[in-house]
Order: structure tokens, then C-alpha cells, then sequence
């Protein structure tokens, strides 16, 4: 298919929730297509539709690494169904070149999808896995919620972003996370 240009941040479709998908039809397909050929031409592990500008509840992540085949997992109409545990997770974004941070993420989730025909499907992903951090990533972007409103400290995040010449942070984006500051501070 085609790789896609990726937006950064501070354009403000990355802050807008993404529509439902009805039907897995070409469109969607021909989505997917996308995203998995922009993912592995910038070396991503995960790719989100409104981050190629397309707000429809789709993204894909592929953790393998190295020599591995290729393993692109499809995530359509995504819905995280169980979560638990907390960890501190230094990530990155292809909306946000270069740019790495430390932000809370739960442990464990068990996620519930659709899959590239159609298919429900539900995976888990423990123990503060890459895949697990990524699910919560992608899922986010669905949301409009971008990983800097997770950061753990919130003056180190802005020095990151200066550093790359993109904009601050939100300050009203940040999100009140109890359960998972409670689980770090133990
Ligand atoms: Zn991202």
C-alpha cells in the first residue's frame, strides 16, 4: 500500500477520539496496509490510524526484534478488559521524533479486537512486557490521550520536549493516575 506521512505533536487531530469502525471493508483494510507499511518504514513498534490522520479505531503494533519474522498484530475496535499491576515505562512515539520519557503504565492488560478479517480475538500481555506498554500506547492514541499525559515527572518531560523543539506540555491533559502512582510508591 503506501507509507503515510506521521503527525506530530501539537497537530490537533492527535487530540481528537476516533469513530468506531462499522465494518471491516477495504477502507479499513487498505487502513491497515498502511499503517504496517509507515510502522516498519520508520522502525516503530506501533502505529495508531489518527497518527497518519485517519480517527477510526485501528492501530497495529510488531514487537519481534532482530532476526525474527515479522509478527504484525492488527487491532481493530480495541478494548482493553482487564488491567492490573503498575511499572514505569521509558517511551517514545513516532508523533514525538526522538523524544523519550518515563511514564506509569499498568503491568498486565488483557485486550479484546477485531482483527484484519473481521474476527474477535482477545490476547494478554504481562509482567510489563513491550507488548503489553504498546497496547496501552496505541489504545491511548484512539483516545486523543498521547504518552507524555502519563509522565512520571512532568518538569523532566518538558525539558525532553524542548530539547526536540516540540511544544510543552498540556498541563490539563495530565492524567490523576491513583492506582498506579499508589502501586509505584510501595
Ligand atoms: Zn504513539
Amino acid at each position: 500500500m503506501a507509507i503515510k506521512k506521521v503527525l506530530k505533536y501539537g497537530t490537533k487531530s492527535l487530540r481528537e477520539p476516533s469513530k468506531e469502525v462499522h465494518k471491516v471493508s477495504k477502507k479499513i483494510t487498505d487502513l491497515v496496509n498502511d499503517l504496517l507499511d509507515t510502522m516498519y518504514s520508520q522502525n516503530g513498534v506501533g502505529l495508531a490510524a489518527p497518527q497518519i490522520g485517519v480517527n477510526y479505531r485501528v492501530f497495529v503494533i510488531d514487537v519481534s526484534t532482530g532476526d525474527e519474522p515479522l509478527n504484525p498484530l492488527v487491532f481493530i475496535n480495541p478494548k482493553i478488559i482487564k488491567k492490573s499491576g503498575a511499572i514505569v515505562s521509558n517511551e517514545g512515539c513516532l508523533s514525538f521524533p526522538e523524544a523519550y520519557t518515563n511514564v506509569r503504565r499498568y503491568k498486565n492488560v488483557m485486550v479484546k479486537a477485531l482483527d484484519r478479517r473481521g474476527r474477535v480475538f482477545t490476547l494478554e500481555a504481562a509482567d510489563g512486557c513491550l507488548l503489553a506498554r504498546a497496547i496501552q500506547h496505541e489504545f491511548d492514541h484512539l483516545e486523543g490521550i498521547l504518552f507524555i499525559d502519563h509522565c512520571v515527572n512532568r518538569f523532566e518531560t518538558d525539558s525532553v520536549l524542548q530539547k526536540y523543539n516540540l511544544p510543552p506540555i498540556e498541563p490539563d491533559k495530565l492524567l490523576k493516575e491513583p492506582y498506579l502512582e499508589n502501586e509505584l510508591d510501595d
